[in-house]
């Protein structure tokens, strides 16, 4: 099966990449140009648009995004590079067929946290008012995100990913790298990463507060 090219969705789908990129990059999420982001234009075949290796994405255009099919090599002739971690995003795509777009950041308590509960393979959450962000709504509701291994090998990573993730929980974390998460469109990835991110902060803060309590009591 072929992609039918079609231009109006290319511009749109780069410019709503733009806009995230903007907006993630005003709260500091790509520290030194790093992470990078994907929007699904065709599940069959497997059609998607990712921000191109080594561009600023603090200064995002739509210039700077270029289309890939499920092997994450470009479906026409272009001078940007997909990075290498695009063959995350396809993973993605590939496991989750309703996933529209998938985001990946590299913050400070995402790295924090998955470093703290490596060891565990998962970090768990429960009764957080903001669990309802990734439509999940019973009440108390626990959620396990997944920690993996920062393999240098890529195509390693990005099966692990593919091994390990919940398709109810939309986000994976990578131990002192930083998170993968999707959604059915770009503005539900937005919202889970921003959700994600909240979360992770209140995690560590819990989890410091929570050991100098004990330290205090053992005094
Ligand atoms: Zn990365």
């Amino acid at each position: 099966m072929t992609y039918a090219f079609n231009q109006e969705d290319r511009i749109r789908v780069a410019q709503e990449l733009v806009d995230v990129a903007k907006n993630f990059a005003n709260k500091g999420w790509f520290p030194a140009t790093a992470g990078n982001l994907s929007i699904k234009l065709s599940g069959e075949p497997l059609v998607f648009g990712v921000t191109a290796s080594g561009k600023d994405k603090e200064n995002l255009t739509i210039h700077d995004i270029l289309a890939v099919d499920g092997d994450s090599k470009a479906i026409e002739p272009t001078n940007l590079k997909p990075s290498a971690e695009t063959l995350i995003h396809a993973e993605v795509y590939k496991r989750v067929p309703e996933a529209g777009a998938c985001l990946h950041v590299h913050t400070l308590y995402n790295n924090l946290i998955s470093d703290l509960l490596f060891e565990q393979g998962k970090l768990r959450i429960q009764g957080l008012e903001l669990i309802k962000a990734l439509n999940i709504w019973e009440e108390n509701a626990a959620i396990e995100i997944p920690i993996v291994e920062n393999f240098a090998d890529i195509p390693k990573l990005a099966a692990e990913i593919g091994e390990v993730l919940d398709p109810r929980v939309p986000a994976v974390l990578i131990r002192n790298h930083g998170i993968y998460a999707w959604g059915a469109d770009v503005f539900a990835a937005k919202r889970h990463v921003q959700a994600f991110e909240w979360m992770f902060h209140y995690m560590f803060l819990k989890l410091s507060v929570q050991r100098d309590a004990l330290a205090g009591l053992a005094l």
